[in-house]
């Protein structure tokens, strides 16, 4: 049975001045999520701190919302088979450390904190990020 999903991706700051943005959106199409919005854009702290706001009570909220508008972005909404999952899995552990091989933070992540990309953890939440992005 087919389950066509979209999630939203974000390929951060870090990665974005690393010029991997095309080795990224390459790596998600070969693997079958296709893209079908696309921007690059850079936001305020204000938009950062809206977008991540279910980690306000954590101690690295605020070094999160200053670290996701310090630089350019590319968000992205991707479509395909699972892509809330598939994404995840794509991917890898947030810590890069901890990733595994071949997922997109083992690859390219520097750190926890700059771990390259960011991907929708539910369907419900893809709904709210997506339409963030791309009202
Ligand atoms: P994910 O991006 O894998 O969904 P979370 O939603 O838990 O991870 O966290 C959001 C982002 O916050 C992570 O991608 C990472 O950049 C940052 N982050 C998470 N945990 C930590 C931490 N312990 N220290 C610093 N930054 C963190
Ligand atoms: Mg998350």
């Amino acid at each position: 049975m087919s389950n066509l999903e979209q999630t939203l991706s974000i390929i951060k700051p870090d990665a974005v001045e690393r010029n991997l943005e095309n080795k990224i959106k390459d790596f998600f199409e070969k693997n079958n999520l296709k893209i079908i919005k696309n921007k690059k854009v850079k936001i305020s702290k204000e938009e950062a701190s809206e977008f991540y706001k279910v980690h306000q009570t954590k101690p690295f909220y605020n070094d999160l919302c200053n670290y996701l508008s310090s630089g350019p972005i590319v968000v992205m909404v991707l479509e395909g088979e699972n892509a809330i999952s598939k994404n995840r899995q794509l991917m890898g552990a947030t810590d890069p450390l901890k990733a595994e091989e071949g997922t997109l933070r083992k690859m390219y992540g520097i750190s926890i904190d700059k771990n390259s990309v960011h991907g929708s953890d539910s369907l419900e939440n893809g709904k709210i990020e997506i339409n963030f992005f791309f009202k």
